[in-house]
C-alpha cells in the first residue's frame, strides 16, 4: 500500500527536521518549502536546486497531492469556471471573475456542502469531505495563472463563495489563508480576501478572537427567523439572535464592517415586513448590503422578485443610510454564478 505522506501537510519546521534526521542540512527544508508553496511545484522533478539523490529520496517518502484543472469553461463575459480534480478523484469548482480593473477568484472550501439552503445547487451534493489547505491554495494559484494568461494581470481578490461552508472547515480555511497571505506563499493582502458564511456564531466569535484580517460576508437572505429557517434550515440551530450576538462581538473586536448578502425572492421575502426586518438588523452592527441577483436552479421553486420589490429594498436601506450595492451575476451561461456550482459538467 501507498504509505507516502502528503508533503504539504508538513510545516516548514517539520520539513527542516526531516532533512536533519536524514543527514542533510536544515536549510534544504527551506528550499523545498519554497518549491512547494511560493513556486507551487507539482513534482519533485521541478526542484532543480536540490540534488537528484535528494529528489529521489523525497519521491520515495512523499507525494504532492496537487489539484488538476480537469475542465474549463469560458463565459461570454470572460468568467471562467474550472472543474478541479482532487487527488482522490472528487471534483470541486473554482471560478475566475474578471472586471476591467481586477480579477476575483471564487474558491471552494468543501466537496459538496454540509448546509442545505433550499435555493442553492451545491446543497444537493451533500458534504463529502473538507478541502485541505493546499487544495484551497492550489485553486488560487490556478486562477492567478489564468488571470495572467487571459487578462494580463495578476489575481486581485479572493472570495470564499464557491462550494462549501468555509466556517465548517475553519482550520483548513485559516491555514490556506495563512499561506495565501504569507510572503512565503503568494503574499496577497488579507484585505483582498472575503470569507462568506451562512453564519456559524461560535466560529464568527472565534475568528474575532483569532484577530483575522480578512473580510467577513454573511449570507443573510432574511432577518426574520421563520422565513430564514424555511429557506436555510440550519437557522434553527443558529437563530438570528445568536448570529447577531456573534456579529456584534466581531465588530467590537475587529472594527471591520460586515457585508450582508441578500437575495430577494418573489413571495418569500419581498414584503414590507421583510424590508423592515432587514433595516432593523442592519442597525445592530456597521454593515453594507449586497443585493444579489438570483440564479435559478432548475426546479423553479424560487424566483427573483420584481424590480419594484428590489427598488423598495434599495430605497428603504438608503433612507436609513445603509450602503447597498446590486450585484449582477457573472458567468450565468456556463452555470458559474453563485449557487450554481454543482458539477453539472
Ligand atoms: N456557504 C457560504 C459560501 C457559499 S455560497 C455562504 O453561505 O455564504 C456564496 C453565496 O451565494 C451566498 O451568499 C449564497 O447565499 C449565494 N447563493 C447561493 N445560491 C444562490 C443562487 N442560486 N443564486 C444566487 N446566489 C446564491
Amino acid at each position: 500500500m501507498n504509505k507516502k505522506k502528503d508533503i504539504r501537510a508538513l510545516t516548514k519546521e517539520a520539513l527542516r527536521d526531516f532533512f536533519v534526521e536524514n543527514g542533510d542540512k536544515a536549510f534544504r527544508g527551506n528550499q523545498v518549502y519554497e518549491w512547494l508553496w511560493s513556486k507551487a511545484s507539482h513534482t519533485f522533478e521541478d526542484m532543480t536546486n536540490v540534488s537528484k539523490a535528494t529528489r529521489a529520496m523525497l519521491e520515495e517518502n512523499f507525494v504532492i497531492n496537487h489539484i488538476k484543472v480537469d475542465s474549463m469553461q469560458r463565459s461570454k463575459d470572460g468568467t471562467i469556471k474550472n472543474g478541479i480534480k482532487l487527488h482522490d478523484g472528487f471534483i470541486v469548482e473554482s471560478v475566475l471573475i474578471p472586471t476591467p480593473k481586477r480579477t476575483t477568484a471564487c474558491v471552494s472550501s468543501q466537496v459538496g456542502c454540509s448546509l442545505d439552503c433550499k435555493f442553492c445547487a451545491t446543497s444537493r451534493l451533500k458534504r463529502m469531505r473538507n478541502l485541505n489547505p493546499d487544495e484551497i491554495y492550489d485553486q488560487v494559484v490556478a486562477i492567478d495563472n489564468q488571470s495572467r494568461l487571459y487578462h494580463n494581470h495578476k489575481l486581485s481578490n479572493i472570495v470564499f463563495m464557491g462550494m462549501g461552508e468555509p466556517l465548517m472547515n475553519y482550520n483548513n480555511v485559516i491555514k490556506s489563508i495563512e499561506k495565501i497571505t504569507s510572503p512565503e506563499g503568494l503574499g496577497m493582502s488579507p484585505k483582498r480576501i472575503t470569507v462568506s458564511t451562512s453564519g456559524v456564531p461560535k466560529i464568527i466569535k472565534k475568528m474575532a478572537d483569532d484577530e483575522v484580517k480578512f473580510n467577513l460576508a454573511v449570507s443573510l437572505h432574511s432577518a426574520i427567523d421563520e422565513v430564514r429557517t424555511s429557506i436555510m434550515p440550519f437557522n434553527t440551530n443558529f437563530p438570528l439572535d445568536d448570529l447577531r450576538a456573534s456579529l456584534e462581538y466581531w465588530y467590537e473586536k475587529t472594527e471591520r464592517i460586515i457585508t450582508y448578502e441578500y437575495i430577494v425572492w418573489k413571495g418569500i421575502n419581498d414584503r414590507k415586513e421583510d424590508i423592515q426586518a432587514l433595516v432593523k438588523f442592519c442597525g445592530y452592527v456597521p454593515c453594507k448590503v449586497n443585493l444579489i441577483e438570483y440564479n435559478p436552479i432548475d426546479d423553479g421553486e424560487f424566483q427573483q422578485a420584481s424590480s419594484s420589490a428590489i427598488n423598495s429594498y434599495i430605497s428603504n436601506l438608503e433612507m436609513h443610510d445603509i450602503t447597498v450595492n446590486v450585484r449582477r451575476s457573472r458567468g450565468k451561461d456556463i452555470d458559474a454564478a453563485c449557487g450554481q456550482l454543482a458539477n453539472k459538467s
